[in-house]
């Protein structure tokens, strides 16, 4: 039996009771725009991540695209990007027309180098977007004192991280604003789509819900020019049962990243670096293997579906073909995506499971050592 990389049927099955009658709660409601189930999950998720304020969107993007808009951030403003991260995070950027600055990663934790991101800053930097890539928080006490030092915003791209930590405090609150996704795969999965920002700051709590709801607080007179991005009812309702099991998955992936983690030290195999006081909740967990394709094969062959993540930098695609960017190099992002192989995780894998994945890694290490 082939061991899929993610799924997702597998949590609707575990939680079917729980599931159907909250479908069956938004089904009778007679509201099926925002509402009750949509204030309640906002209200849910920001007891959750400590923050004062959540607002449900229809994406992870659009949680990026309306934070930067709330910022007023606008056409030929510069906003600092790491260079290795889901292309999502530059795709908000660049759709208000502004800059992305790519910073290279930390080639441990893969997440933005915050010793470099001084050096990005000019006068016209408005914002830096921290990647808490994997699951792992980046830098955030280094990353917060250089924003507040150049009086910049700090934006979290929190999709892949929910419920991690740094010192004890779970992301959510830490920047101006902190975008999360929900699409089905990230720790915190709807059955489609949806997104939201948490924050402390009532006045981006403010822009963001007006600005997702069409520039218009109050019914037919709009403010500004808004989009319509709007968190499910649906789905809402179904986040809020999940949300319950959140921690309890996380702790699930913790022990299948301890599993691999102790199979795989001392083999030669690059493994995730944690750093100390660091809370990872493994959305995906990340190795490096300089003949990475042929491991992925080797995988392939013994009914092991891994992934790659990512097999192209953001400046390397056809998207940005016609960027400035193209010129320049970001070589550790390209190494990256050369070397970086995601072995399946999550509460599909069970412990036995786990150490078959290891065990074939550690089998592919040894025909490939001499
Ligand atoms: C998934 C993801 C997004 C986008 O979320 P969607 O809900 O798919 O729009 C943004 N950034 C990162 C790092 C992601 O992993």
């Amino acid at each position: 039996m082939t061991i899929p990389f993610l799924a997702p049927r597998e949590s609707y099955l575990e939680l079917k009771e729980e599931i159907d009658s909250a479908y069956q709660r938004v089904m009778n409601s007679g509201t099926y725009i925002l509402g009750e189930e949509v204030r309640q999950f906002e209200t849910d998720f920001a007891t959750y991540c400590g923050s004062k304020h959540c607002v449900g969107v229809a994406s992870g993007l659009d949680a990026l695209i309306l934070s930067l808009k709330a910022l007023g951030i606008e056409e030929g403003d510069e906003v600092i990007v790491p260079s290795h991260t889901f292309i999502a995070t530059w795709l908000a950027v660049t759709s208000v027309k502004a800059i992305p600055i790519p910073v290279e990663p930390d080639p441990a934790t893969f997440n933005i180098n915050s010793d470099q991101l001084e050096c990005a800053i000019t006068s016209k930097t408005r914002a830096i977007i921290a990647v808490h890539l994997y699951g792992l928080p980046a830098d955030l006490p280094a990353i917060s004192y250089i924003c507040k030092k150049h009086n910049l915003f700090l934006i979290e791209d929190a999709a892949q991280a929910h419920g991690a930590r740094v010192n004890g405090t779970r992301i959510g609150s830490h920047g101006d604003a902190v975008c999360w996704s929900f699409y089905p795969g990230k720790n915190l999965g709807a059955f489609g789509d949806g997104g939201a920002i948490t924050t402390n700051s009532d006045i981006i709590a403010e822009r963001t819900r007006i600005l997702g709801n069409y520039g218009s607080k109050k019914k037919y007179e709009n403010e500004v020019c808004g989009v319509n991005s709007r968190l499910d009812p649906l789905q809402a309702a179904m986040l809020r049962v999940k949300l319950n099991h959140l921690d309890r998955w996380n702790k699930h992936r913790q022990e299948i990243a301890d599993i691999y983690i102790s199979s795989l030290t001392g083999t030669g195999i690059e493994l995730p670096v944690i750093p100390v006081n660091y809370d990872h909740v493994w959305h995906l967990f990340v190795i490096r293997h300089p003949r990475r394709d042929s491991l992925q094969e080797y995988l392939a062959k013994n009914d092991i579906i891994s992934l790659i993540h990512y097999p192209i930098p953001p400046h390397l695609q056809e998207a940005y073909r016609s960027n400035d960017l193209i010129g320049h190099r970001y070589p550790i992002a390209e190494k990256m995506a050369e070397q970086v192989i995601s072995l399946p995780i999550g509460p599909h894998i069970g412990d036995q499971t786990a150490h078959f994945i290891a065990g074939c890694v550690l089998n592919f290490l040894a025909s490939n050592s001499s």
